[in-house]
């Protein structure tokens, strides 16, 4: 089949996700490779965000394949009330990535369900119905998740589950209390503990906060934040849940991005990475004191598919590839490298109005107008991203946000090649600019 017939076989047949199905334009992937995939034809193009930020170790990594072939050939589903040695072994390995007092992990099909489950547990554990959730943030798209996501693709999905109350961001770059990074006295943490003091703390079963925010514009918290997060919680029982779906697994440079702030969560969601997209699977992983609670009361919870044998046998080995490879060290080194490159684009290019991140974790925030920060439109947005993937260039696009999350085995040269197109395309922003 060529593209075209592709396209055609799938617009017939399939409803595509968070989509106006007539205005659509689903791109034919048939092959993958590193940091690469190519359509039917052939074209090749630089996977800038590593899919949706969870193809870390690059396509078809042989290792990865390897292992999901072995585990086919021996067994290829045990249910989860099932023991197996794959499924004591994944555990085992992030326990052992998590500091100490994470005693056990729940394993789930994704990372919505992770963080469903992780309501779940709350819940159960706590004795009390409120969650705490912020506005900037998505969590995924089922009932409870979509509940706890702020950005408003859970709008047309409303009224979801109830007892879900939304605070502000430390968005720094639009600080929603006006405040710069001179002034700042994390205002943004005090708003936190209003918030708790209003819906009555005893109410309160858990905030759930990406460590790092992800699809909503890369938000690396600043620096006090999340301790101050931590304290409060302490002080009125509620759990910290630092959602680690998107940020996890070597995304920031360490293995969970909650390590660069100082903090110790009670409850780490996790999917994307664990896997890198070579079987599905999540993960909720949780402290001594909330595992133990369970052994004379019932975790009421799971799926068929929960932890699926096919999906914890090669997330084992995606596990290992991270230290073998060192990607931790290449998100560190060529995160930091792609900024500063980006950084330095945003001299000459108006339309770049921030430049963030972490690792290999970064977002670009486009404007119209430096000064009033007006956001780019989203026509001159559709056409960046276009003339990007004509020149061979995929990436991610929200609103006016850019996600720069490439598999983290990308090297140097790529990322030079990958800048010279950036910095080429984004005269079309920059004419957008007044
Ligand atoms: N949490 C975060 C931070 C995410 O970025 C996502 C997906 O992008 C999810 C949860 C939902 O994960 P999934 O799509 O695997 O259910």
């Amino acid at each position: 089949m060529d593209n075209k017939e592709i396209i055609k076989l799938n617009r017939k047949y399939n409803l595509f996700s968070w989509s106006v199905q007539g205005a659509i334009y689903p791109i034919p992937m048939e092959r993958g490779e590193g940091i690469y995939f190519f359509d039917a034809e052939g074209n090749r193009f630089v996977d800038l965000s590593a899919q949706l930020v969870n193809c870390n170790i690059g396509h078809q990594h042989p290792k990865a394949i390897a292992a999901l072939k072995e585990q086919a050939d021996v067994l290829t589903f045990a249910a989860p009330c099932f023991s197996n040695s794959k499924k004591g072994e994944c555990a085992k390995k992030i326990v052992d990535f998590l500091p100490k007092g994470f005693g056990k992990v729940f394993f789930t099909n994704a990372g919505a369900d992770a963080n469903e489950n992780a309501i779940k547990i709350a819940h159960y554990y706590t004795g009390r119905s409120k969650l705490l959730s912020r506005y900037r943030s998505y969590h995924g798209a089922t009932a409870g998740a979509l509940a706890l996501t702020g950005d408003p693709r859970r709008v047309d999905a409303e009224p979801l589950i109830p007892g879900v109350v939304k605070f502000l961001d430390p968005y720094c770059y639009r600080c929603p209390f006006g405040q710069k990074e001179e002034n700042c006295h994390l205002e943004c943490a005090k708003h936190f503990e209003e918030v708790v003091q209003y819906e009555g703390p005893a109410t309160i079963a858990a905030v759930f906060l990406e460590t790092v925010t992800g699809t909503n514009g890369i938000i690396v918290p600043p620096k006090g934040y999340l301790p101050k997060i931590r304290s409060i919680c302490d002080r009125y029982g509620i759990l910290l849940v630092c959602d680690e779906v998107m940020a996890g697994f070597g995304r920031t440079g360490k293995m969970f991005a909650f390590e660069h702030f100082g903090i110790v969560p009670d409850m780490v969601t996790m999917a994307k990475g664990m896997t890198s997209g070579y079987a599905p699977l999540g993960a909720v992983a949780v402290k001594d004191e909330i595992a133990d609670y369970f052994e004379d009361r019932k975790l009421s919870a799971g799926l068929t598919y929960s932890g699926h044998t096919l999906s914890v046998a090669t997330a084992c080995r995606v596990m290992e590839i991270y230290g073998e490879e060192g990607l931790l060290r290449n998100s560190v080194i060529l995160g930091a490298y792609a900024k500063e490159k980006l950084q330095a684009l945003q001299e000459h290019h108006p339309a770049i109005g921030d430049v963030r991140g972490i690792g290999l974790f970064i977002g670009l925030e486009f404007v119209k107008n430096r000064e009033t920060k007006e956001k780019m439109d989203d026509a001159s947005m559709s056409a960046f991203k276009s003339a990007n993937l004509k020149d061979g260039v995929y990436h991610m696009t929200y609103s006016n946000l850019m996600n720069f999350g490439p598999p983290l085995v990308i090297t140097k040269d790529q990322l030079d090649d990958v800048l010279a197109v950036l910095d080429k395309n984004l005269a079309i922003l920059d004419g957008a600019c007044n």
